[in-house]
């Protein structure tokens, strides 16, 4: 069995449907099971009616219709004849969706994000499995929430692996071609859950893993894994192939190209994970494997836009030791602030976050109480893997304030104001 996974971008419209299937026609796709995510921005628009629905139920309705018309206009572009019988489907889904928010009581902001966030995989798995049989190819619609099984860690839901993978096995057999949903899942209760944004990868890895696949391909609208994000950096490269341990390291570091943790089921199986351009289907892409050096071996720059830059000095100007270290640690915890980068001297610790679930106020309020607390918002960390002196150059010379430094044998970051 071959995994796919056809990303937001790669199905944004109609066009994009009947690529991925120019996509499918050009490789082959006997013992395929396709991953396909959200079309285009849907998962931002059902985070919007979400929000819209906490706030003010009375306008959801027509952000609601909004999205139905952004997917019937793709069906009617698509289906021609048949077009009624999916345009009911759809209908009936959107039903489905206003049926729960008009019943829903529960308060709990991330318990109804996933139940509503999922509709945008449902509805374009529905529609690319309808295609597929409009042009006559025997396919099979998986429900991914009947076999992705997690805990109730709504948003960002844990994979239960030993039940996932027996599912998967029994659900996915006797069938030559599967779509199935990436990002969503369902917990012992058969609610829906969510594997966290951009989780899609992390689906296809673990589809892959459970049928031990003998490889996953993302295609993406680049070519392959490139030694910077073209939207950031000028005259990237493609990187022809890569170990896991690489890659695991560059999407740590923040190369959104690959979900970080998609990796690690993979490289257990030593599963071979390509990224190639859907746009390119017989373009080489990129290969990542056991123990590939990177090749070419030339520098790789990652950037994280919008970070925080926290500065902590003692009151009294007592050292900044284990103590107060852990305890520093336990409010970033608490506050659930992702920490990219540290640094510490003796009486000052500066720490680079993310500030993922705006709680930096909160967090500063508390920090105030034992510690000077200097903020800069904004920053950007840098980080280049595989440096050399003309790397740090062009990093250093781009005109920004360097604010921190830090550099081991093979990755330098900087934070940049
Ligand atoms: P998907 O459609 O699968 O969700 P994404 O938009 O998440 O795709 O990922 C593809 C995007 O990742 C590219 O358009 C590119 O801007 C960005 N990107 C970031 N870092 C890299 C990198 N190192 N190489 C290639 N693309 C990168
Ligand atoms: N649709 C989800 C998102 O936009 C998951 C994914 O695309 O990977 O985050
Ligand atoms: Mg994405």
């Amino acid at each position: 069995m071959k995994v796919f996974k056809f990303g937001g971008a790669s199905v944004k419209d109609a066009s994009g449907v009947r690529n991925l299937v120019r996509v499918l026609e050009t490789v082959g796709f006997n013992d395929t099971l396709v991953v396909v995510s959200a079309m285009g921005k849907t998962t931002n628009a059902l985070e919007n009616i979400i929000k819209v629905y906490f706030e003010d139920k009375e306008s959801v309705n027509q952000h609601v219709l909004a999205l139905k018309e952004f997917h019937l206009k793709i069906v009617e572009e698509l289906f021609e004849n048949q077009f009624t019988k999916v345009n009911q489907i759809i209908h009936d889904c959107f039903e489905e969706l206003n049926t729960f928010l008009k019943n829903n009581k529960a308060p709990n902001y991330s318990f109804v994000y996933d139940q509503v966030v999922s509709y945008g995989e449902l509805l374009s798995t529905t529609i690319i499995h309808h295609y597929f049989e409009f042009k006559e190819w025997k396919s099979f619609w998986l429900d991914a929430r009947a076999c992705i099984k997690t805990d109730d860690y709504y948003r960002s839901a844990n994979l239960n692996w030993d039940q996932t993978q027996a599912l998967i096995k029994t659900q996915s057999k006797g069938h030559q071609l599967i779509v199935t949903q990436g990002f969503i899942g369902s917990n012992s209760n058969n609610f829906t859950t969510t594997l966290g944004r951009e989780g899609s990868d992390y689906s296809a890895a673990i589809f892959a893993y459970a049928l031990n696949a003998e490889s996953v391909t993302i295609w993406k609208d680049v070519p392959g894994v490139l030694n910077g994000d073209p939207r950031v950096f000028n005259n990237t490269e493609l990187i022809h192939q890569i170990s896991y341990r690489e890659a695991i390291e560059l999407a740590f570091y923040g190369a959104s190209v690959i979900h970080p943790k998609t990796l690690q089921p993979l490289q257990r199986k030593e599963i071979p994970l390509y990224v190639k351009s859907f746009e390119n289907p017989k373009g080489a892409g990129t290969s990542v494997s056991k123990g590939k050096t990177l090749e070419p071996l030339i520098p790789c720059y990652i950037v994280k836009k919008d970070q925080v830059l926290l500065r902590l000095s003692s009151i009294d100007f007592s050292f900044i030791v284990e103590e107060n270290i852990s305890y520093i640690f336990s409010l970033l915890h608490e506050y659930q602030m992702p920490v990219e980068l540290i640094q510490n001297s003796a009486i000052s610790f500066s720490v680079c976050v993310n500030n993922k679930y705006k709680r930096l106020e909160e967090l500063v309020l508390v920090l105030r109480s034992r510690f000077n607390v200097e903020v800069k918002e904004e920053v950007d960390l840098f980080t280049v893997r595989h440096f050399n002196r003309d790397a740090l150059q062009s990093i250093r010379g781009n005109g920004k304030q360097i604010l921190l430094e830090q550099r081991t044998e093979e990755t330098a970051q900087f934070v940049l104001a």
